[in-house]
């Protein structure tokens, strides 16, 4: 059985006010929830997001890392950092890094296997554009961006991990995908694996990401391989996120 997870990517948005506001209303709600929750702050929020969560049921991680674990990278965040101010779990691919600052497949495999030597659970972020899915292939494209990692970390480094399906075309445009399109996408997805291991494969948590909202999620969350959420705008207001994770069973 696997356990639903419903993950809030916050993007670029908060304060020190609005966050300490946000995940308070986040921890009194998902109480007693099926879903594991977690929420992924800024990075110069992390920290302080951490340790208001601590003892909570919320847990928190990171939306991007460094490739490499310390040295001179001006501006970057190692995996050991995070891991260091208290999160557990990081994003690794998400579409609006590789769309705009240029993460390939490779980079983002390096990242996988960054995170995890860091002491971090990768959150692999994999998609098609609208052109790749009206071209007829959305499952090369996954399959292409699942393989980049499976051949640079190993299958066997999926048991620690997580895997997002999120289709471009749905992030933050309000174009959701039907259920049944994510399932088409969870369902290959999952074979992916199980033709590698499929007791792996049968543990994989697999999440669903693309407007999802509260009057969405409750029939996106009932395909049987549509393990829990990655939730990008409704993750910013306490009350629908929670309701959100409500609907992960
Ligand atoms: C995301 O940022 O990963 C996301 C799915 O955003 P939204 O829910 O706003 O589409």
């Amino acid at each position: 059985m696997r356990r639903p997870m419903v993950a809030g990517n916050w993007k670029m948005h908060g304060s020190r006010e609005e966050n300490a506001r946000l995940v308070a209303g986040v921890i009194d709600g998902v109480n007693g929830c099926v879903a594991e929750v977690l929420v992924f702050p800024p990075a110069v929020y992390v920290a302080e997001v951490a340790h208001l969560a601590a003892g909570s049921p919320v847990g928190v991680g990171g939306q991007t890392l460094c490739t490499q674990a310390v040295g001179a990278y001006t501006g970057e965040i190692s995996a050991a950092m995070l891991r260091d101010v208290g999160a557990t779990h990081v994003l690794v691919g998400h579409s609006e890094r590789r769309a705009m600052y240029g993460e390939t497949d490779a980079v983002v495999a390096e990242k996988f296997i960054a995170a995890q030597a860091g002491g971090l659970i990768p959150v692999l972020c994999v998609g098609e554009t609208l052109e790749e899915r009206e071209a007829g292939i959305t499952e090369a494209v996954v399959a292409r961006q699942l393989e980049a990692v499976v051949a640079a970390a190993g299958i066997a480094a999926f048991a620690q991990a997580v895997v997002a399906y999120e289709p471009v075309w749905a992030i933050g445009t309000g174009r959701t995908a039907s259920p049944e399109q994510a399932q088409a996408v969870h369902g290959f997805i999952r074979g992916y694996f199980a033709a590698k291991d499929a007791t792996l494969a049968d543990h994989l948590r697999v999440l669903y990401g693309g407007s999802v909202k509260a009057s969405n999620a409750a029939e996106l969350f009932g395909m049987a391989d549509v393990d829990g959420g990655l939730v990008g705008g409704a993750s910013l207001k306490a009350d629908e996120f929670v309701r959100i994770c409500v609907a992960a069973r």
